[in-house]
């Protein structure tokens, strides 16, 4: 039964570090060579349709048939050049990871032998099988027509032999079926709202970006012990495994000096990352065994995030050359940390402005005050949506664990601006302010920057902390698509620019000026957010009490918290800035109690399998030979000498027998319960019911196994053991 564990463990002790050289020492000889970027544009088009590329990436205007043709010519031309044979729209459904179908560039020519070929029709649109993918019930199979279109805005690429073209994903009639199209409406909604509120400080700007620099935790684990995992193949975590004697208890993983084969993988797949234009920069241990990050140079939201998913995808292939599988699940092993993903967010102008950092005068203070005094209301007003756009059957085994942040939103801010925004809260009055409190308030705000210059305060515990320069959503999950938490962010900040804007504007049509116009809105704003702010340890339980005191929310349960996206104010941010049509956040909706109830689903049938078919068969061979054993006792010596030596045994075996049949009772509950739960029609009540029926089986199951562990002879174990799995190199 052990055969596979040893076998796989013998494999890992015989493997060496590959070596990895980067192809020049200079990143920049061969950064985005697989990428069809601006330059190579430049190259392969003609200037009309490099013009017609360049308009539609600024204005997000349409390119016309003729212009695709030629574009597409050039791609192709560029592409066959680097020996790409194939290409495929390449897109983010509603699943976990992106799709693509590749096709040749073949086609019959018209004297009917074969050429190759690539027609401006291809490049721009195309027609995959919509029915294949989740929607939430948005179209019906029988009408399973949904086109994708290229993203002008998202550079094509070449991966292996095929061409990539990064595409928007929607039904014929027009509902969005990815998390692209969605993301880019709340990146425009939040251009224009931020546009209008940079007016009153600087008339030059006419265009604000949303930033994204992603940090993606992961774990490495020898690809011979996954494979004597199923829990770990089927669900992408380990479902039973007593913890490892040490683990992270030492804190010695964290910025230690990383392991010569993990080193070898960090090298190879940084490698592709760069040929294909993506910035990663950072690389480090972290802190449970066999944990890693890797963190890029932030870049545009909308092409950070193509780069997020390519990454993970370039990081998946490239393990396997290393003989290692990377894990993104959030909670692979109980115990330990688990993994996330750190979203650092800010947005700019294109005046080449920060709007999440102090400015350069009194001016600019002022209006990253203002913006930063929005993002904190924003999440106030927004704290449910943004739980939602993270909490997913995955991440709700780290959020609250003591270990990331807690399901309660706070935002840190550190003690510098805290002070400042109650300097401000003080000095604003209502009545018109005098000139010499105008100037005491704005020199105390003119003092920002030296103050954050040397301002290092850092909160680690806080779902949503400011670091300077950008906001770091720290909730995210390790495999989650970032457009979920970047569709919520941007767009609650758009609702919450709007409503600045209409706030002020009432105020200066009164006849107050607009400085003071702004200073009174912003105090009201700091006042009526106020409780979402928090410097302390979020993940203490005084912190758990308080926030429940200031009346903030806290929910753990997934389907309840999906709940959100539908409440009076999620609507108002989503479909109030034209998001999402009402049938398109429905169907999300949907799709996401579905995902959640197919893990759980999967989980219960995964765990009850290793449970009845490999754990309670070894226990059984266990017992055997305990039972043998204590037989061969008796026959051997005499009563007295046998009750002697033969009691702990006797305890071991009932022990065993115990748990063997409280096992299979709790399995055969959990089949019952899900059986009650598949009945249910509702996607929501199904759900619930994994939730609240189904799931509470795994720890009580898991218990059981885990003390078992403990008791069977190490030789028969057949799954690699938590030690093996974290600390064979
Ligand atoms: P830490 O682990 O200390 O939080 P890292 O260096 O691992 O920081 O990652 C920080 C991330 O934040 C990087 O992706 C970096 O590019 C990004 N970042 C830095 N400045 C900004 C900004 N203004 N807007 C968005 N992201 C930023
Ligand atoms: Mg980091």
């Amino acid at each position: 039964m052990a055969e596979l564990r040893f076998k796989a463990l013998e494999e890992v002790f015989s493997r060496k570090p590959q070596k990895v050289e980067f192809p020049s020492n200079e990143v920049s000889d061969y950064f985005g060579v697989n990428v069809f970027d601006m330059p190579k544009m430049e190259k392969f088009l003609n200037r009309e349709a490099f013009r017609s590329v360049l308009t539609a990436i600024d204005e997000g205007s349409s390119i016309d048939r003729k212009m695709a043709e030629q574009i597409a010519t050039g791609m192709r031309a560029w592409a066959a050049g680097m020996g790409a044979t194939h290409y495929t729209h390449w897109f983010h459904p509603l699943t976990d990871g992106t799709a693509e179908k590749h096709d040749a560039f073949i086609e019959f020519g018209v004297s009917g032998d074969i050429i190759e070929n690539f027609s401006g029709k291809l490049l721009a649109q195309q027609e995959p099988d919509a029915s294949s993918f989740p929607s939430g019930g948005l179209r019906n199979t029988f009408e399973a027509r949904g086109y994708t279109a290229w993203d002008v805005s998202s550079p094509a690429f070449i991966v292996d032999t095929t061409l990539c073209i990064p595409t928007v994903f929607v039904s014929y009639t027009g509902v969005a079926l990815d998390y692209k199209v969605p993301l880019l409406k709340t990146m425009n909604a939040l251009d224009k709202a931020a546009v209008d509120v940079c007016q009153y400080f600087d008339k030059n700007v006419t265009k604000v970006y949303a930033n994204l620099g992603w940090e993606q935790e992961y774990f490495l684990i020898d690809n011979a012990l996954f494979n004597s995992r199923p829990d770990l193949i089927l669900t992408g975590r380990t479902l039973m495994g007593h913890q490892s004697s040490k683990d992270q208890q030492l804190d010695d993983h964290y910025f230690g000096s990383i392991p010569e084969r993990a080193g070898a993988f960090m090298k190879d797949f940084e490698i592709e990352a760069y040929k294909l234009g993506i910035p990663v920069k950072t690389r480090h241990n972290e802190v449970a065994p066999n944990q890693f990050e890797c963190a890029p140079i932030f870049e545009e939201v909308n092409l950070a995030n193509d780069h997020n998913q390519l990454v993970m995808d370039v990081m998946k292939r490239v393990a396997r050359r290393h003989d290692f599988r990377v894990l993104f699940h959030e909670k692979p092993f109980a115990g330990i940390n688990g993994s996330g993903k750190h979203n650092n967010w800010s947005i700019a102008t294109d005046t080449g402005v920060n709007l999440l950092s102090p400015g350069k005068n009194p001016k600019g203070n002022l209006q990253f005050l203002a913006f930063l005094v929005n993002v904190v209301k924003a999440v106030y007003d927004n704290q449910d949506l943004l739980r939602a756009s993270i909490l997913t059957a995955g991440n709700s085994h780290r959020l609250g664990a003591n270990e990331a942040p807690p399901a309660i939103i706070s935002v840190f801010l550190g003690s510098k601006l805290t002070e400042i925004l109650d300097e401000l809260v003080e000095k604003v009055t209502d009545r018109k302010m005098t000139p010499d409190e105008k100037t005491e308030l704005k020199l105390g705000i003119g003092k920002i920057p030296e103050i954050l210059l040397d301002n290092t305060d850092r909160n680690r515990t806080s779902p949503f902390a400011f670091t300077g320069n950008r906001f770091e959503f720290r909730a995210v999950g390790s495999a989650a698509n970032c457009s979920t938490s970047m569709i919520a962010l941007n767009a609650a900040m758009a609702n919450q620019l709007k409503d600045f804007k209409v706030d002020v504007d009432q105020l200066i049509e009164k006849g107050i000026k607009k400085d003071e116009a702004i200073f009174q809105i912003m105090k009201r704003y700091i006042l009526e957010s106020e409780n979402i702010r928090f410097e302390g340890d979020g993940y203490s339980e005084e912190w758990e009490k308080e926030a429940k005191k200031r009346g903030l929310t806290n929910i753990i349960s997934v389907p309840e918290s999906i709940e959100k996206y539908l409440t009076e104010q999620s609507k108002k941010v989503l479909i109030g800035n034209g998001i999402f049509i009402d049938a398109e956040l429905e169907g999300r909706v949907e799709v996401e109690y579905e995902k959640f109830t197919k893990k759980i689903q999967i989980e219960a049938r995964v765990l009850g399998d290793l449970a009845i078919n490999h754990i309670v068969p070894t226990a059984i061979t266990y017992q055997n030979t305990l039972l043998e054993n204590v037989q061969g006792l008796k026959d051997l010596f005499s009563k007295e000498e046998f009750n002697d030596m033969a009691g702990a045994r006797l305890e071991l075996i009932k022990e065993v027998s115990f748990r063997i049949s409280t096992i299979k009772k709790l399995v055969n509950k959990m089949i019952e319960e899900r059986k009650v739960a598949n009945k249910v029609t509702s996607e929501k009540d199904k759900a619930i019911q994994y939730d609240e029926k189904v799931r509470p089986f795994f720890d009580k199951i898991r218990y059981e196994i885990d003390k078992l562990e403990l008791m069977v002879d190490n030789e028969i174990w057949p799954l690699p053991k938590y030690r093996e799995l974290l600390f064979t190199r």
